[in-house]
């Protein structure tokens, strides 16, 4: 049995059916479209396990269980994906004035949120002062003065630069200090008497890598003691994210807890925290979408989606996997194989979603499931040429339900809806944003 937690952004209806995932969910939305003469949804929606979400965090509990993780909302912050972490003991990392907002809507405490991103607007620093948001990271001494004017009081993360990104997203030059720079930064600090409580630092979305965090531990290690010199005792060291969910995962929490263990055993009174955003969410989200546009020219076809480049696939330029399509609509092996190019809905030449992949052909008002499109793929997007995603929907097994129903807190938001479900029994179609 599953029992839908919330449905959010105009969403299709969806069976409540069961051992259902993702595909099987999507399927049974795409069959119940299969008489109607124009499909009534036929445009994309996202599609999301929140059990998978369950997992993942469990996954990330039992390999490092001393690492509290700021989930880093940029990463996807709808809103159930949020109320779940919350009630489940997560801490929130959050770049924005937005951002604070909708974790403090979903139920967050002020004190379990992060202000990590080192620049900030200053109207941003004061909504985070007013809302008791303290801990903030920083990396220049125009930052360091903007916050002594602003928000005085506040707790701040001092962010190191990082030369090594493994196979993730580049971070660059944007952020973080090199040591020399980190020494001053820790002496202006003092001066201005402003509490900086320890180091932070983020390997680049997807690193997926043990060596970058090696590296910079070690780096903090060196600021911790140069800091205790001049009677600022640090208390936490954050590692960033760039986890990804897989096997590399439990050999990398090793290296990592190893690390800690030795670089900061429990006498230096530090407390290791960090901020992954894709670890709990690229898995449990799928994206589904028809295909309205087809041309077959030889041994070659062009397909044509509901969305592309400038909305659910924008992450294509700076992540290093191509996303294969799965046909909802019908059995791949049954049909003829082309070299196949799949472009977004856009008058723009280069909004190109795959490439020449030999994919089985599909015929107009198919169906095609792309999965693993949980993180930085923008929920909700006004796009480009006037094709929008506006629609996600929400499932969780029975089973993982009643795994976490007792640890989750009463009072947050995600309960009341299961409640309300609870009580009718029935499928709820809600047309909220
Ligand atoms: N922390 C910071 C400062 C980030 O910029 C990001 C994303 O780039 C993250 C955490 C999350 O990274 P990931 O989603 O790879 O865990």
């Amino acid at each position: 049995n599953f029992v839908k937690t919330h449905i959010a952004l105009k969403p299709p209806v969806y069976g409540v059916k069961n051992d259902a995932n993702k595909k099987e969910f999507a399927k049974e939305f795409v069959n119940s479209q299969q008489n109607s003469k124009v499909k009534e949804w036929d445009s994309s929606f996202y599609l999301a396990d929140l059990g998978q979400v369950v997992r993942n965090l469990q996954l990330w509990t039992k390999h490092m269980p001393k690492i509290r993780p700021y989930y880093a909302m940029k990463c996807n912050p709808s809103q159930p994906v949020v109320q779940l972490l919350a009630s489940l003991g997560v801490g929130f990392d959050c770049a924005s004035k937005f951002e604070i907002e909708t974790a403090l809507k979903c139920g967050v405490k002020p004190e379990d949120i992060l202000f990590a991103v080192p620049c900030k607007m200053s109207s941003h620093i004061e909504y985070a002062c007013q809302t008791g948001v303290q801990v903030m990271t920083v990396d220049n001494a125009d930052e360091l003065h903007k916050i002594k004017r602003i928000h005085p009081t506040g707790k701040l993360l001092l962010r190191l630069n990082v030369k090594y990104c493994g196979n993730g997203i580049k971070m660059g030059d944007k952020f973080g200090v090199t040591m020399s720079e980190a020494r001053e930064l820790i002496l202006l600090c003092k001066e201005l008497e402003l509490d900086l409580i320890g180091v932070c630092f983020h390997p680049g979305s997807g690193s997926n890598s043990f060596e970058t965090i090696r590296d910079s531990l070690q780096r903090c290690r060196e600021l911790y003691d140069f800091a205790k010199l001049i009677g600022n005792d640090f208390k936490i060291v954050d590692i960033g994210g760039g986890f990804v969910c897989g096997d590399n995962f439990i050999k990398i929490s090793k290296q990592v807890n190893a690390t800690i263990d030795r670089l900061f055993p429990p006498e230096t009174g530090l407390t290791v925290i960090a901020e992954p955003g894709r670890f709990f969410v690229e898995n449990a989200f799928a994206f589904v979408t028809s295909v309205h546009g087809k041309a077959i020219r030889g041994d070659s076809a062009k397909y044509y989606i509901g969305s592309g480049v400038f909305a659910a696939f924008c992450l294509k330029y700076f992540e290093k996997f191509i996303r294969i399509p799965e046909s909802l609509s019908r059995q791949a092996d049954k049909c003829k194989c082309y070299a196949s190019t799949v472009y977004g809905p856009t008058g723009a030449g280069d909004d190109i979603v795959l490439c020449d992949s030999m994919l089985p052909e599909a015929q107009i008002d198919d169906w095609w499931l792309f999965d693993n499109m949980g993180a930085y793929s923008p929920l909700l997007s006004l796009g480009f040429n006037g094709y929008m995603v506006t629609k996600a929907g929400f499932f969780i097994s029975q089973d993982t339900w009643n795994e976490i129903a007792d640890k989750l807190n009463p009072n947050s938001p995600l309960f009341e809806q299961y409640q309300q479900l609870e009580k009718t029994d029935e499928e709820i179609i809600s047309n909220d944003m």
